[in-house]
């Protein structure tokens, strides 16, 4: 399958009801080969040269020099453009010409060191003596690697549980630490991000310490003002190289909306609930818990459903293709679906079509990893754990169920599609949802716009202050490194830390007091990971991040693992386990709960009027409470059942917006329609937040009142769901007026006509989507954007 038009032909064809809104051509392009550099050991373009590498590309050679010069380089070109012979080069480069230099490569998971660690061995230069050191080497082989080992690849909760507390142990290779390799860069955001970017603070001060003075390389898949963002991960300035010189094939890229279905009028038949006063979506944490294709009742055509069937069709035809869908339990359900659908077609054929998710144990993973790159697998349905697993390129086609939240990783999807000198197809199925619905409606802020900032916030205390308790467990605190963990926030967290008895001040420095080091979680809120085990055999099926349990694993919950549906007995909190067996039952469930806000304090405001805009903390409390069983297929409600689960406390940053109740009444609004227009403006504002951020809609949540008690006025709030806030609050600050307008020109520019989940209605909404009125959110949208455009605009200088 080498020519785009047959590809295309096999997926669609025009014609006025054709479900492709946009077909984008990406033309090929050609490779600017350059001569190696001249500093390069010859060892090393010799090595190269058996590897069929005859010459970098120009990216690589720029991003090398800046390495081999000693500047700090982020290298932020696409999928497959190899990047790692950027850092490859000067890397290696100097552990050949210096006998005793040593160097570090983080990558973010284990799966990503060990490809590099087969590259850097493949290039056969035994005195590198290169290691992989994680979770799972041995122990006798970890004194090995501190003693011999010259360039350890890990990870950075390697580094922060393993090498940075035993400092001393590792002196020497510190010392001798030539350079700091930061693979895929752009996974450090949000929380986690923040984390490791202290991570890398007190790896510098260890380093130091010993008299190390690494350079930093950074590779990222393209990202808005990757040298911003690197900057803040290490902590001092970064050069970007972003000018791609390898070569790409073509690839058409086809945005795709499944249809509308007919109107069904048993919908319109269900009694609206009485109005609710306020409203609430809490802001659970990283994976949808519920798919929302298969949860609330359905308007178009399922994407889950487009995407298998296209799946099908390609499995058919004998094209390698992957299917990028963002639930673990979609890209479940999508493989089944096609594996059915293939069955029927011809027995046997189902096969060769697998699912794929991060949860899945190591063994699994890599028998299907191996199955794809044989051609046994023709299909894969995937979460975007490939994203960052394995070097998986190369494909025929990739199908993207839903927009993956940010631009970086749609191109990072799409970036897997395009044999060397052949031609690709990627096509982007949108699903219900407000971002989706505005990404295929309004092509050009996809194609032709600069991908994202990656969001992290250094200065976040929930994330400051465990990691200044760290850093003083492996040395006291000096004046000195204040300005290293960020001036004035360190400062205060000191003062905090000291007054609370973490640390103690002393002539010398500030001290930590407790015997132990103290226990801090590079996912930020704490808890160990829910383990899923099934009760009858005590077969662990997969673990679930303590975030999302609540809502995934509450007792009575429906789970699905490997296209087998496991209905869960017991959560245990205490033990973080949940005891699951195996069921098919014909209905979904869907969690439910409450949440209650309060402002702490206002960072920031904006006064227009009728109209404020606001910055600051707020505490959040939120329960899930009960869940509802919906018949699969048409969403009816069976009935809600209540759960007895602990209230989680959430201090974090929020953006909110108050409107004077006689501006909506200018705006042609009753009060008693207030409620409805509030919330689905605040629903619309939640799903477009991603596009100003990396975030995606489960790291926030949202509360909209026609009154609340600490602002007085009709109010939406959009919070970040972390502790401590991730940055995404300030984003969505810093950017409201273009974030608002998008929200607006997302709902309007829907055809449904009372609201929809490609709109107004949101998947993880607290309420049951009740109540919500659709024109009221643009009306709402309209007065607070009017306004604010006549008043002045937020200070840039919050947002990042
Ligand atoms: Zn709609
Ligand atoms: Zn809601």
């Amino acid at each position: 399958m080498t020519s785009s038009a047959s590809l295309s032909q096999l997926f669609w064809t025009r014609g006025d009801d054709s479900p492709v809104t946009h077909v984008e051509r990406i033309p090929p392009r050609s490779g600017v080969p350059v001569a190696w550099p001249p500093w390069v050991s010859p060892m090393f373009v010799e090595a190269c040269r058996d590897q069929r590498i005859i010459s970098p590309w120009s990216h690589q050679a720029t991003a090398g020099t800046l390495a081999h010069e000693g500047t700090d380089v982020v290298l932020a070109t696409g999928t497959a453009s190899g990047k790692s012979l950027g850092y490859q080069m000067p890397v290696l480069t100097r552990l050949v010409t210096d006998p005793r230099a040593t160097a570090l490569y983080l990558a973010p998971t284990k799966a990503l060191a060990a490809d590099q660690l087969r590259a850097v061995v493949g290039f056969g230069l035994p005195e590198v003596r290169a290691a992989t050191y994680d979770g799972d080497t041995a122990r006798e082989e970890r004194e090995w690697i501190r003693h011999h080992s010259r360039f350890v690849l890990t990870n950075p909760d390697m580094v922060h549980h393993g090498i940075l507390p035993g400092h001393e142990r590792w002196a020497v290779f510190l010392r001798r630490l030539a350079y700091v390799v930061i693979d895929e860069c752009h996974a450090y955001r949000g929380v986690f991000g923040s984390h490791v970017s202290h991570v890398l603070r007190r790896l510098r001060r260890s380093a130091a310490r010993y008299g190390g003075k690494p350079t930093f390389v950074l590779a990222s898949a393209t990202s808005g003002d990757p040298a911003d963002a690197a900057s803040r991960l290490i902590g001092r300035p970064v050069t970007a190289v972003t000018e791609d010189g390898s070569p790409r094939g073509g690839v058409t890229f086809a945005l795709w909306e499944p249809p509308l279905l007919p109107a069904d009028p048993g919908l319109a038949a269900v009694p609206a609930p009485r109005a609710a006063p306020s409203s609430t979506d809490s802001g659970t944490p990283s994976v949808p818990a519920l798919d929302p294709e298969v949860e609330l009742p359905q308007v178009r055509r399922s994407a889950l459903r487009e995407t298998a069937d296209l799946l099908t069709n390609a499995v058919v035809a004998g094209t390698r293709t992957l299917a990028f869908v963002r639930s673990r339990r979609g890209a479940e359900v999508v493989a089944a679906v096609t594996r059915r659908q293939l069955d029927e077609a011809v027995p046997g054929l189902g096969d060769r079509v697998a699912a794929y998710r991060a949860g899945y144990l190591k063994e699994d993973r890599r028998a299907i990893e191996r199955a794809l790159l044989s051609g046994e697998l023709l299909g894969l349905a995937s979460t975007n754990a490939l994203e960052l697993g394995v070097d998986l390129v190369g494909l025929d086609a990739v199908l993207i169920c839903g927009y993956p939240g940010t631009r970086a990783s749609l191109w990072q999807q799409a970036g897997r599609a395009g044999r060397a000198g052949g031609e690709a197809l990627a096509v982007l199925i949108a699903r219900d949802d407000p971002l989706d619905t505005y990404l295929v409606h309004h092509p050009s802020a996809l194609f032709g716009h600069p991908v994202e900032v990656t969001v992290l916030d250094p200065a976040n205390p929930y994330v400051l202050g465990p990691q200044l308790c760290c850093a003083a467990s492996e040395g006291p605190l000096t004046e000195a490194d204040i300005e290293l963990f960020g001036g004035e926030p360190a400062r205060a967290a000191v003062h905090g830390l000291t007054a609370s008895g973490a640390l103690r001040r002393r002539p010398s420095g500030w001290y930590w007091t407790h015997a132990g080091r103290p226990d801090v979680d590079l996912r930020g809120t704490g808890g160990a990971p829910v383990a899923v085990v099934e009760e009858s055999t005590g077969r662990l099926l997969g673990t679930i991040d303590p975030e999302s349990s609540h809502a995934m694993l509450h007792t009575g919950a429906v789970y699905l693992h490997q296209g087998v549906t496991y209905v869960v007995d017991d959560l245990d909190l205490a033990d973080a386990v949940a005891l699951v067996h195996q069921e098919e039952p014909d209905w979904s469930t869907h969690a439910r709960d409450v949440t209650d806000l309060s402002v702490v304090n206002v960072r920031s405001s904006v006064d227009a009027g009728p109209v404020g805009l606001f910055l600051g903390e707020v505490d959040v409390t939120n329960q899930v409470v009960s869940y509802q069983r919906r018949r699969l297929g048409s969403g009816e409600i069976i009935d809600t059942r209540p759960l007895d689960l602990p209230v989680r406390e959430l201090r974090t940053v929020a953006v909110w917006f108050t409107v004077s109740p006689n501006a909506l009444a200018t705006a042609g609004l009753e009060p008693a329609d207030f409620p409805g227009a509030l919330h689905a403006a605040e629903h619309a504002a939640i799903g477009l937040l991603p596009l100003m951020a990396t975030c995606d809609r489960w790291d926030i949540g949202g509360l909209s009142t026609a009154n609340h008690d600490d602002t007085e006025a009709p109010t939406v709030f959009v919070y970040d769901g972390h502790p401590g806030g991730a940055g995404f609050a300030e984003r969505a600050y810093a950017t409201a007026a273009e974030w608002l307008s998008a929200t607006r020109a997302a709902i309007a520019a829907c055809a449904c006509d009372s609201g929809c989940p490609s709109c107004v209605q949101s998947p993880k909404c607290g309420n049951g989507n009740n109540p919500l009125h659709k024109p009221g959110a643009i009306a709402v949208l309209d007065a607070v954007r009017a306004a604010l455009a006549a008043a002045r605009p937020p200070a840039h200088s919050i947002g990042m």
